[in-house]
């Protein structure tokens, strides 16, 4: 509470959870993002909440979270199988040796220890088939956490995946860009990000129905998938529009790389695959924005978006990196007096 009053931050259900959780300490991964927001000496307002929040308390958080209680419940298991191996080696032995006593004691007529050790030796049987028992329920409870792991894997997968075209959805972009803006911000390294926009896609649908425009994005997505390689990362951001994410390049790689996109996707050839017709070329536009450490995620996606429009208004099929936003800016100024 102390805190929260210090960075004047308000009484918030989720900023209580996030400052509960970064006085806790419990997560160091949080402790650092705070940390480093903290001497940034930008101050904390909604935007860098959200972000926060959805970073480290969202459904993915909690995913990973039961993913690795999983896994520990695995080792645990896989331990306490091999505990039990053991123990039911030492009973062996034990009943080996008893049943030898037996033997011995057989030979020598001495009745009632006899009986008794006999006993001893049933005991020892029934001891070792309980263990045996328990042994093979453990195995399949291990059996059933596995297939549970993998379930929740493959549904953390599909959480992120979009259907249509298998690349990343808003909220792995969501979740990645946080991820590598903090990154950046950490290794004062660049980060960049791409917006993308299918030129008078309206009018594709209009003409050839949404299934054939369908068709359209997966091929596209395919396309910018292709043009990209190593940690960049590709998503659709949202129905005809794409953006990826570039850590470690600069604002002139990130606008190469975009024309490289942009003519790779303008020379396919669109065609219905039922009846061989011919549908043109689709072009796209395609804004180019750098991270600033420090500032809100919602900043950089708004000039690349920006970067995208000016793209639009000044003849589509083209690309705009965020320097021509403030260029124009400076030139409408100039024009308005
Ligand atoms: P502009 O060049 O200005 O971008 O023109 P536009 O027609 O592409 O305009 P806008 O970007 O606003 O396009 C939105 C259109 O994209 C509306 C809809 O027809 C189409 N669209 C959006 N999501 C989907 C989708 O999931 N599938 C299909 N087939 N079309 C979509
Ligand atoms: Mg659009
Ligand atoms: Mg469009």
């Amino acid at each position: 509470m102390t805190l929260m009053q210090t960075h004047g931050v308000p009484p918030h259900p989720q900023n209580f959870e996030i400052w509960f959780n970064y006085a806790s300490g419990h997560n160091p991964d949080l402790k650092k993002s705070m940390d480093d927001l903290i001497s940034s000496g930008d101050g904390f307002n909604g935007e860098h909440t959200d972000e926060l929040y959805a970073q480290f308390f969202s459904i993915m958080a909690e995913g990973i979270q039961v993913s690795e209680a999983a896994n520990i419940l695995d080792d645990q298991l896989q331990r306490l199988m091999s505990a039990l191996n053991d123990a039911d080696g030492n009973t062996q032995n034990f009943g080996t040796a008893l049943a030898e006593f037996t033997g011995a004691l057989q030979t020598g007529g001495e009745g009632d220890l006899r009986a008794a050790l006999a006993q001893v030796v049933t005991a020892t049987t029934e001891m070792r088939s309980r263990n045996s028992t328990l042994e093979t329920q453990l195995e399949d409870s291990v059996g059933e956490i596995r297939q549970l792991r993998d379930d929740l894997d493959t549904m953390r997968h599909e959480a992120f995946t979009d259907a249509l075209t298998g690349i990343a959805n808003r909220k792995m972009f969501d979740h990645e860009l946080m991820r590598l803006a903090a990154e950046s911000r950490e290794a004062q390294s660049e980060l960049c990000l791409l917006m993308l926009d299918i030129d008078h896609f309206k009018q594709f649908n209009d003409n050839y129905g949404h299934q054939i425009g369908d068709q359209v994005l997966k091929l596209l997505a395919a396309t910018v998938k292709e043009c990209v390689k190593g940690r960049d990362i590709p998503a659709r951001y949202g129905g005809e529009e794409f953006s990826v994410i570039l850590p470690a390049t600069d604002l002139q790689s990130a606008v190469t790389l975009a024309e490289q996109i942009r003519q790779a996707i303008g020379s396919k050839k669109v065609v219905n695959k039922q009846t061989n017709q011919d549908l043109g070329r689709i072009t796209v536009s395609i804004g180019a924005g750098q991270f600033v450490a420090g500032e809100p995620l919602g900043e950089l996606i708004r000039r690349a978006d920006e970067a995208m429009y000016l793209a639009k208004n000044t003849g589509r099929n083209r690309v705009a990196s965020e320097e021509g936003i403030s260029h124009t800016r400076l030139s409408d100024m100039a024009e308005t007096g």
